[in-house]
């Protein structure tokens, strides 16, 4: 049609390029990496035509185009043939154009898998000879090229270097996934409270030393924190990679650290194993973070100056669904006690004063509160100390709350209220009332989408596939949003679980020890420090990243 858009473009761009996709062959990924369940791989070939393009806008030449393609591709007949009288085509005619595409140049592209090993790849083609479904036979023999075509050791350019980097440090991660599986299902059976993960440190700091890192322990005052440093080419910047590995009261690695912990080390220690040094100028450092489940560990290291020096940081968590960016809920800690006055609880009732009556009523204040709340906050606590015998009136109550929200600034406003409801219940009940809050703030994340796009397009460099946000979780909390709040991180998400599994549940903690927890543990370390290195040998990737960092609100 004369107003369509695509004529009219191709009359002002003469040259034009199209590209037709042709998948060779899909295959299981775990034919690639033993390790992925349920995903697949495509090897296709991308053919890109470029075109002249006439557009000619003649009846005639339309006609006579028409003639023509009736002709080839009915060549049976039985048309009825375009006519400039025919009153059914008459008025179409002039608004039709007749676009002739002359190919003036061919490419192809192959999405083959030339990074992967060569075992890795000739047990690909094995499995495709074998499996023999159409297309299979050309997908096998295109994968044998790139064998028998190596690619030649060009003179090294930054990209090059960079990319060959990539590729060590990814077979690097292979090789030593073994050893860390073993050490993640050793942190996992021997689960550490906050403060006291001097096992986990002592086995990941070890084995970042024994790949070529240099270890500090202890570093920011902290028994349980170490920082492994991999030195580059000269001075620039420093990158981290964070490490958790503290686990939770009873149901330990229920948030499955010890996934953090080894996807991190593992990132450092392919770093060093493979590279020894990192061939661009700064430095790649694996920090181990303890107590994060309720020790703020990242906020006393910071405190320390541990990150100080340090230009962009990262991490992964495991979760039941990968995704590169999630928001988290700022947190106020709050300690509540009321004090009452000890009595016979059958004998004097009267005499006494009920500090349970009064924590009971704070519990029913703050749920009648919730309805007025925005949606996305959170009010969640529990009674850690509620009496000492049912025949005596409590003198004393104690609880613990967590105040969330999405912003800093709404946490306070709901330590407002939280106030006024204890405020309100100490007096409906004659007690006395204490609220404390924790001067340690734990801040929503900060957004750094040019680090997560890094992240993200090193997932799809390992064909670690991403999912879409499953909208009907809520929200968690870190300390990793006060380092984020400081400089440029990101905290992406790796799926450990099948969808739907809750993090903080038994259900969670069976998961991070499976094989799914292994498969994220490998693809974590990959694209942690495939990120890492984008960072060091890309200096305006960094610039970008800092540059959003001070423009963006937290
Ligand atoms: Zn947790
Ligand atoms: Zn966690």
């Amino acid at each position: 049609m004369r107003a369509d858009e695509q004529v009219a473009d191709l009359k002002a761009r003469a040259p034009c390029a199209f590209e037709v996709d042709e998948v060779l062959a899909v295959i299981p990924s775990h034919w690639v990496h033993p390790e992925y369940a349920g995903s697949a791989t495509a090897y296709h070939r991308t053919v890109i035509f470029e075109c002249a393009a006439t557009v000619a806008e003649d009846p005639a030449v339309v006609m006579a185009q028409q003639q023509r393609l009736l002709a080839k591709h009915q060549p049976e007949g039985q048309y009825r043939p375009l006519k400039a009288d025919d009153p059914l085509y008459r008025g179409a005619l002039n608004q039709l154009a007749a676009i002739t595409l002359r190919i003036t140049a061919c490419r192809a592209k192959f999405k083959l898998g030339q990074n992967r090993p060569v075992a890795a790849r000739k047990r690909v083609i094995e499995e495709l000879r074998r499996r023999d479904r159409p297309n299979d036979a050309r997908a096998a023999d295109a994968l044998q090229w790139t064998i028998d075509h190596p690619s030649p050791q060009e003179p090294p350019m930054a990209g090059d270097t960079l990319d060959q980097a990539k590729t060590k440090v990814t077979d690097a991660v292979d090789r030593l996934a073994d050893d860390l599986e073993k050490i993640s299902h050793q942190i996992h059976a021997t689960p550490e409270l906050c403060f006291h993960e001097e096992q986990a440190a002592g086995w990941l700091s070890a084995f970042l030393e024994r790949q070529g890192a240099r270890v500090e322990r202890g570093v920011g005052g902290l028994p349980t924190a170490f920082r492994a440093t991999i030195e580059g080419s000269g001075p620039g910047p420093t990158i981290a990679i964070m490490a958790e590995y503290d686990a939770l009261p009873n149901i330990g690695h229920a948030c499955g650290h010890n996934v953090i912990a080894t996807a991190g080390t593992e990132a450092g220690a392919a770093i060093a194993a493979a590279l020894g040094k990192i061939p661009f100028a700064g430095r790649i450092q694996v920090i181990g973070t303890p107590a994060e489940e309720g020790g703020a560990g990242k906020v006393r290291l910071m405190e320390a100056g541990v990150f100080e020096d340090v230009a962009a940081a990262m991490m992964i968590h495991g979760r039941c669904g990968t995704q590169v960016w999630r928001p988290t809920l700022g947190i106020i800690k709050v300690k509540c006690e009321f004090f009452g006055k000890a009595s016979h609880a059958s004998s004097w009732p009267w005499s006494g004063v009920n500090a349970l009556n009064a924590m009971i009523q704070l519990f029913v204040s703050l749920d009648q509160m919730r309805q007025q709340i925005k949606p996305d906050a959170r009010i969640h606590g529990i009674i850690t100390k509620g009496g000492d015998q049912a025949n005596i009136i409590p003198e004393h109550t104690a609880s613990e709350f967590y105040l969330r929200a999405p912003s800093k600034d709404y946490c306070k406003e709901l330590l407002r209220r939280f106030e006024g409801c204890a405020q309100g219940a100490a007096t409906a009940t004659g007690c006395r009332v204490t609220v404390t809050s924790d001067p340690t703030i734990h801040d929503p994340l900060k957004a750094n989408f040019t680090m997560a796009e890094l992240f993200g397009k090193n997932l799809e460099r390992i064909d670690f596939p991403v999912d879409p946000d499953d909208g009907e979780a809520g929200y968690g909390s870190t300390d990793c949003g006060n380092v984020s709040q400081a400089l440029p991180t990101i905290h992406p998400y790796i799926r450990i679980s099948p969808d739907g599994i809750p993090g903080h549940s038994r259900e969670f903690a069976e998961w991070a020890k499976s094989p799914l927890a292994r498969a994220g543990m490998v693809a974590g370390a990959k694209a942690l420090a495939l990120t890492a290195l984008d960072l060091v040998a890309q200096p305006e990737q960094l610039r970008r990243a800092k540059e959003e960092f001070a423009k963006t609100r937290g």
